[in-house]
């Protein structure tokens, strides 16, 4: 479903992404992890365009990204949502009006129509309760439910997580994770998530890839325990495989 093949970014003299090469077939629920300033996010941002290569080509669902016109990359990012580590939803908005928003910035939706969808999604995270809060009376949690509501509305195929979790507790971390398991295995939706809870991306994965200094340094079956294991991070990964 998503096939990053050979590519290069740099903002400065080094680059930050070399020669990245990977593919996530459609239903994985693929991780990326790597120490600080590996790349991670800079990868993630490619998948939908959010980062332009220097070289290389981004295929998701069978187009170039790299290739398509600002028109036709606008329509092809609604098949591509996004999740942020502080949520980034819109503080002057209703819970209603965040996950709407993108659906009425494209026009989609007829209005009955519109609202029946944004129910739907924010169904689907157990907040339909909460449709008229603004984002502020929300817990973290909440929020990052939302956040995914709001990322689904479009009927994505493919959902990009950024450290979802790294601003909420462990308990509450869970039950994300759950969500997204549920979101992946209910709806279809491929899933490709940054994130440093080992132990949760190792249940949660079908498969990884450790990023070191802009470079793929392995991808790997989490649940595969017996294949040889190259970085430090991925034998402790294999420590946490189901
Ligand atoms: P973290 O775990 O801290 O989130 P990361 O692996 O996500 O790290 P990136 O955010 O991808 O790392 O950043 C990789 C490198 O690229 C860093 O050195 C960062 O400073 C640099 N970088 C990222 N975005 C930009 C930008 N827009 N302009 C200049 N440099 C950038
Ligand atoms: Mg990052």
């Amino acid at each position: 479903l998503i096939r990053i093949d050979r590519v290069t970014k740099s903002f400065g003299p080094e680059p930050v992404l070399r020669d990245v090469s990977l593919h996530v077939e459609r239903g994985d629920i693929f991780g990326i992890v790597g120490q600080s300033g590996a790349g991670k996010s800079t990868l993630l941002r490619t998948i939908n365009l959010l980062e332009t290569p220097d070289s290389g080509s981004v295929t998701v669902a069978g187009r170039d990204l790299t290739r398509l016109s600002k028109r036709d990359l606008r329509a092809a990012r609604q098949n591509i949502g996004m999740i942020f580590q502080h949520y980034n939803l819109l503080q002057n908005l209703t819970v209603f009006d965040n996950v709407a928003f993108g659906l009425r910035l494209h026009g989609m939706l007829n209005p009955p129509r519109l609202r029946r969808r944004v129910l739907e999604c924010l169904e689907l995270v157990g907040l339909s309760a909460r449709a008229d809060d603004y984002p502020a009376r929300l817990s973290g949690g909440q929020k990052q439910r939302v956040a995914i509501a709001r990322a689904l509305a479009s009927q994505p195929e493919v959902l990009l997580c950024d450290e979802p979790t790294s601003a909420l507790d462990a308990g509450t971390t869970r039950a994300l994770l759950d969500t997204l398991r549920a979101v992946n295995a209910d709806l279809g939706v491929t899933i490709v998530i940054v994130s440093h809870e080992l132990p949760a991306l190792g249940a949660l994965c079908n498969r990884v890839t450790v990023l070191e200094n802009g470079v793929v340094a392995e991808t790997f079956a989490p649940a595969d325990t017996t294949a040889p294991r190259i970085t430090a991070l991925g034998r402790e990964l294999a420590f946490y495989g189901t």
